[in-house]
């Protein structure tokens, strides 16, 4: 079945989490506004800097404090290239914790959708209390369905290399 927009922009969360780097906890981050992708993140380190997946992770109370959480690498994507995110939606695979909560609300975020919940956070509160629209939604499909043979205008590169060498002379 065709995806509803939200689940569309949620599965792009889940797709950009595919590139997180911290084994306690893989999220992912999509700021959205009229349709339009912004920005995107995923809980990652500092650029440059070594991963928890490469050393272990920077335990301090209970939390991973190594990596930028998904919703701050796109909220600073988006100031990284000056793009305003006011009026936007978040599409984040998880609730987001307090920190990242009123960063969003700060960034001027209007809607947060999400599709599972994050141990101890205020982010709902917060988000009431700032009168930011919080859905929670299904999860979408993981799979990604897409398959060559599906389509009747699509080869695989084999098939075109063929086609390029029986055009040479
Ligand atoms: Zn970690
Ligand atoms: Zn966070």
């Amino acid at each position: 079945m065709r995806p509803s927009w939200d689940q569309y922009f949620l599965k792009l969360a889940m797709l950009a989490s595919e590139r997180a780097t911290c084994p306690r906890m893989h999220c992912g981050c999509v700021l959205v506004r009229h349709k339009h992708v912004l920005a995107t993140g995923y809980n990652g380190s500092l650029p440059g800097l070594p991963h928890c997946d490469d050393i272990g992770c920077l335990i301090v109370n209970d939390h991973c404090i190594r990596t930028n959480h998904a919703e701050m690498n796109a909220i600073t994507q988006a100031a990284k290239n000056g793009v305003s995110i006011a009026g936007a939606t978040a599409y984040v695979t998880n609730m987001p914790c307090t920190t990242c909560a009123k960063a969003l609300i700060g960034a001027g975020i209007k809607r947060v959708v999400v599709f599972s919940d994050y141990h101890s956070t205020h982010a709902e509160t917060f988000f009431r209390e700032a009168d930011v629209r919080l859905d929670r939604q299904e999860m979408p499909e993981t799979l990604i369905k897409y398959d060559l043979a599906d389509y009747s205008s699509a080869k695989s590169f084999d098939s075109c290399k063929d086609e390029v060498s029986e055009r040479k002379p």
